[in-house]
C-alpha cells in the first residue's frame, strides 16, 4: 500500500488557503486539517484561562494540556469545548500572531499537527507546513494575492469590519507572521488574484494526480 499523500498548502490570510484546501480535500476525498484554526483555539484558551500571550512557556504548557482536535466534521474542539465560531472573532485576528511566534509553542503545535495529518491522505493548510511541519509533502503550493482582492475576501467574511481597517489589520498581521510565513524552496507559487476557487483547486489536484 502506498504511504499517505501530504498535500501541503501555505499561504498569508486572504490568499485563499482555507477555501481552496477545503474544497480541494473534499473532492480529493482526502482529511483536512487548517492549522491555523489550531493556533486560533490555543489563543481562545490563552484568553478564557488568562495566560498571558507573552509568557511561551505557559503557552506551551497549555497546548500540551490541551490537544486541538477536529471533529468527522470538521469542528474545531479544545479542552472539551467546540470553538469553532469564537476563533474567527476579530480579537482572536489580532491576539494569534503573538501566540503563534513563540518557538516553544510552534514545536508543540506542529508536533500536533504532524500526528494530525499521518492518519491518511491530508490536506494540511497553514504557514511553514511545505518548510517545516512536512517538508516531504508530495505536493507544496504556495498561494499569494494582491493586497486589495485580499481586504476584499476579507470583507466578504467580516462585512461589519470597514475595508480600511481590514486592510490595516492585514498589514500588521502580515507584518507580524512574516518570519514564520515562508514558501519551501520548492513550492509552487500560484497567484490566485484573477482565479477562481475551481480553478485554483483543478490546478492543485492535477498535480496531486501527476504526483500519484
Ligand atoms: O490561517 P489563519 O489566518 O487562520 O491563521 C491564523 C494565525 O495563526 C496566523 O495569523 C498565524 O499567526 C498563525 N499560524 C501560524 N502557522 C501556521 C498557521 C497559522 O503561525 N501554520
Amino acid at each position: 500500500m502506498n504511504r499517505a499523500m501530504i498535500v501541503a498548502i501555505d499561504g498569508p490570510a486572504g490568499s485563499g488557503k482555507s477555501t481552496v484546501a477545503f474544497e480541494l480535500a473534499r473532492r480529493l476525498g482526502f482529511v483536512h486539517l487548517d492549522t491555523g484554526a489550531m493556533y486560533r483555539a490555543l489563543t481562545w484558551l490563552a484568553a478564557r484561562d488568562g495566560v498571558d500571550v507573552e509568557d511561551g512557556a505557559a503557552l506551551a504548557r497549555l497546548a500540551r494540556e490541551n490537544p486541538v482536535s477536529f471533529s468527522a466534521e470538521g469542528r474545531v474542539e479544545i479542552a472539551g469545548e467546540d470553538v469553532s465560531s469564537n476563533i474567527r472573532a476579530g480579537e482572536i485576528d489580532r491576539l494569534v500572531p503573538a501566540v503563534a511566534r513563540h518557538p516553544e509553542v510552534r514545536e508543540v503545535m506542529r508536533e500536533r499537527q504532524r500526528s494530525l495529518g499521518s492518519v491518511g491522505d491530508t490536506v494540511i493548510e497553514g504557514r511553514d507546513i511545505g518548510s517545516v511541519v512536512a517538508p516531504n509533502a508530495e505536493v507544496k503550493i504556495f498561494l499569494v494575492a494582491d493586497e486589495d482582492e485580499r481586504v476584499r475576501r476579507r470583507s466578504a467574511d467580516r462585512p461589519e469590519t470597514s475595508a480600511d481597517s481590514l486592510a490595516a489589520e492585514l498589514r500588521r498581521r502580515d507584518q507580524r507572521d512574516a518570519a514564520n510565513t515562508q514558501p519551501a524552496n520548492d513550492a509552487v507559487l500560484l497567484d490566485t488574484t484573477d482565479l477562481t476557487v475551481d480553478q485554483v483547486v483543478v490546478c492543485i489536484a492535477e498535480l496531486v494526480e501527476a504526483r500519484r
